[in-house]
């Protein structure tokens, strides 16, 4: 049933209502779409809508602003969109225009962008507060100032104006961070078709091919599944894999080499975000081994924290100290635990946090702190668990066994009303069974 899912209307309107809610009545809130972006000289890049301006409208065109105006009588939800040009279309693909905006989008009414310097300034009349994403578009910060100037000439005395200027991100950041029951149908898919490209990348594993074969793999599957890579695919072999946002993806793979695999796929908005570290040949040496069974025991360290009413940097602070203890073991640290988790020594070898939030962003919005405190774990809240240990080949204070080894293994969590659920479980992830997988499939 792949082609019913997706947001629905009612679905897009409780976003914006409960935006409009949080806003108050005196608020207008002021949303661009994602501008087109040049990728050389008169081609540009893949449109992709931003990630805000999707999550309220799920409107797909650029050159675009939605307005809300929360208790307007003549409508709340207004969006200014480009309009219909069957000449332009012929060339750009099709516009839905005003009226369609209105009749299929769930809008109350639409203007054409042309339109908007005449209409915005009556908007801001009344209203007090304005919530916009200051900073983010330095063109269209100036054309937010110049219609508040103009409404400023213009307003009779009596009238209300803009005189607070909010950070939107606030309030739609916080409503983005609870994923709805199909929210997270469609980052199940995301992840599902992820597992698929990682497990046809570990069935191509073959010494002597490139990491950008892997990454084609990858994509391909991706793509097979009306997917998108949702970020840069890293595929990094050797000491590649410590170079945290390696996209290369150049190098020849020898058949000592782990490859670590950083990817995934993008699904109607919606990021999936694996990472698998897996011998070329589908056998662990035995220092790899060593190093992936204690990344395996991090992740589960911390997956074990993954519940409601957990603080969310318990998930941190449970893989960091089975690495930092894993490591002192090994001699690879020295000292004591406490000392190491006190003083940040086992920052040498694992120098990311474990989990950050996933949603339509791959790092999610949303604040991990509140009032200075890490967050409690709710039902709705999706993140990663990838704990990862890394020993470059520069690093000489370590017997060499031990060099050029990176290690990483993420997965996608949910949190549900009594506990979590791993969307990416589908997937080989401790050293044992990445081996059978690869063994079977050789
Ligand atoms: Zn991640
Ligand atoms: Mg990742």
């Amino acid at each position: 049933m792949v082609s019913a899912m997706g947001i629905k209307a009612v679905e897009y309107a409780r976003r914006r209502r409960q935006l409009m809610q949080s806003a108050g009545e005196d608020a207008i809130l002021i949303l661009p779409a994602a501008p087109m972006r040049v990728r050389s000289n008169d081609t540009y890049y893949p449109y992709r809508q931003d990630s805000d301006f999707w999550y309220l409208s799920g409107f797909p065109e650029s050159g675009c602003v939605l307005v809300l105006v929360p208790g307007r009588q003549h409508g709340e939800v207004l969006l200014f969109c480009r309009e219909r040009d069957l000449e332009r279309e012929a060339w750009d693909g099709s516009r839905t225009g005003p009226e369609g905006a209105v009749e299929n989008h769930g809008m109350d009414d639409a203007y054409s962008i042309d339109d908007i310097d005449e209409i915005l300034p009556g908007l801001l009349e009344g209203r007090s507060r304005v919530y916009y994403h200051f900073g983010r578009d330095p063109e269209f910060d100036l054309k937010l100032i110049g219609w508040v100037n103009r409404v400023r000439t213009l307003t009779r005395q009596d009238m209300q104006l803009p005189h607070e200027f909010l950070e939107l991100g606030h309030l739609l950041h916080e409503q983005r961070l609870f994923k709805s029951r199909d929210e997270i149908k469609l980052m199940r898919r995301a992840a599902e078709v992820s597992v698929l490209a990682h497990q046809a990348a570990m069935r191509a594993a073959r010494p002597g091919i490139h990491e950008y074969e892997l990454q084609a793999e990858v994509e391909r599957v991706f793509r097979a599944h009306d997917a998108w890579p949702a970020y840069g695919s890293i595929v990094g072999a050797g000491n590649n894999a410590c170079i945290l946002h390696y996209i290369d993806n150049t190098a020849r793979i020898r058949a000592s080499d782990l490859v670590l695999i950083d990817a995934g796929a993008e699904y109607r908005g919606y990021a999936a975000d694996i990472t698998r570290t897996f011998p070329i040949t589908g056998r662990f040496r035995k220092t790899q081994r060593v190093l992936h069974d204690l990344v395996s025991a991090a992740h589960a360290a911390a997956l074990a924290q993954a519940r409601p009413g957990l603080p969310f940097a318990a998930m941190h602070e449970a893989a960091i100290e089975v690495l930092t203890e894993g490591l002192l073991q090994l001699g690879l640290l020295r000292g004591t635990l406490a000392g190491n988790l006190k003083d940040g020594g086992y920052k040498r070898f694992c120098r990311h946090k474990t989990s950050h939030w996933l949603g339509l962003d791959v790092h999610d919005v949303a604040e991990y702190r509140i009032n200075g405190e890490s967050r409690l774990l709710e039902s709705g809240m999706v993140f990663t668990i990838e704990p990862g240990l890394y020993i470059p080949l520069s690093d000489e204070t370590v017997p060499a066994k031990w060099r050029g080894i990176g290690i990483r293994t993420e997965d996608d969590v949910a949190i549900g009303p009594d506990g979590h659920d791993v969307l990416t479980q589908g997937l080989a992830r401790s050293a044992d069974e990445i081996e059978a997988a690869m063994a079977m499939q050789g």
